[in-house]
């Protein structure tokens, strides 16, 4: 990706109109563009049905696709695969899930035909010595992942594998497994982890109505962990009390996040797309670490 590139198109959208924002944003786009490393990203999905909208989410994600470095496979850790242990998907040719009911008949005919990527699988698992990573044959892409990318990279001519989160599993322990992979970045692999910051169905608010201020205070303060490199504060996000627990009531979104960030090189530079609250309690804000 070249930089001044990226930051030319996606002005609009990522970037918000303050002045002293754009200021320091504008010595990045003068750096050179590093090409010894993939980016490393985490998408809040929301939604399903931003697969096949055209709306503010999904077009960010398609100008996304243009401009990131073409990757040699994507690595998704999703929200929608929770598991005992820890599998990382390994067949030739996964399957599109359709993981969720209500929907029109349009998204359960919403196919994303991937290629899978058994090599990069068989890396995965030698990289990770914390733990055993098993191959899967069973899984494929649930839309955690594939609801991305087929706006994000719609000729779905990239190959894509998922990695499971170990539902039993402490944040900390999630954390630690993605820094072991951090070699997969210096092998040309996009890593995505895919879930939302803020998530609480059962506050959900489609006509989008509610503003919630529990949510934007837990967005913020994260957001704030992220800018200062504050990883720790992250993981102990339970610390944050009562906006934690309507945020976060259960960690499935949230852990995605923990891999992107373990993921992280000191050289990467930060930056946010898609920052806004969607339905009351979900964020949207994604994270770009390139
Ligand atoms: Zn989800």
């Amino acid at each position: 990706m070249k930089r001044g590139d990226f930051l030319k198109a996606g002005t609009a959208v990522l970037l918000a109109p303050i002045a002293m924002k754009l200021q320091s944003l504008k010595s990045w786009a003068d750096e050179q563009p590093r090409t010894d490393i993939m980016p490393v990203m985490f998408t809040g999905h929301g939604n399903p049905m931003n697969a096949i909208l055209k709306n503010e989410f999904s077009k960010t994600w398609a100008q996304l696709g243009t401009e990131l470095p073409r990757p040699r496979a994507i690595l998704s850790i999703s929200a929608h695969w929770l598991t005992r242990g820890t599998y990382v998907t390994a067949m030739e040719k996964p399957k599109t899930i359709h993981d969720f009911g209500g929907f029109p008949r349009e998204l359960f005919e919403a196919q994303y035909p991937a290629p899978g990527a058994p090599d990069v699988a068989a890396d995965t698992m030698a990289l990770i010595k914390s733990t055993e990573v098993k191959d899967d044959h069973q899984w494929g892409l649930d839309h955690g992942t594939w609801s991305v990318l087929l706006p994000m990279f719609p000729k779905a001519d990239i190959p894509v594998l998922q990695l499971s989160i170990d539902y039993y599993q402490s944040p900390q322990y999630h954390y630690q497994l993605a820094q072991q992979l951090k070699e997969l970045r210096k092998r040309g692999v996009l890593i995505m982890g895919s879930g939302n910051i803020v998530h609480n169905l059962g506050m959900i608010d489609f006509e989008n109505k509610q503003q919630f201020p529990w949510a934007y205070e837990f967005d913020a303060k994260i957001k704030g962990f992220i800018d200062s490199g504050d990883h720790e504060s992250i993981i102990r996000y339970d610390k944050l009390g009562s906006i934690a627990r309507l945020a976060v009531p259960t960690n499935d979104h949230y852990l995605p996040l923990l891999y992107t960030l373990g993921l992280q090189d000191k050289k990467d530079e930060i930056n946010y797309f898609n920052d806004k609250m969607d339905a009351g309690s979900i964020s949207m804000r994604s994270v770009l670490l390139s």
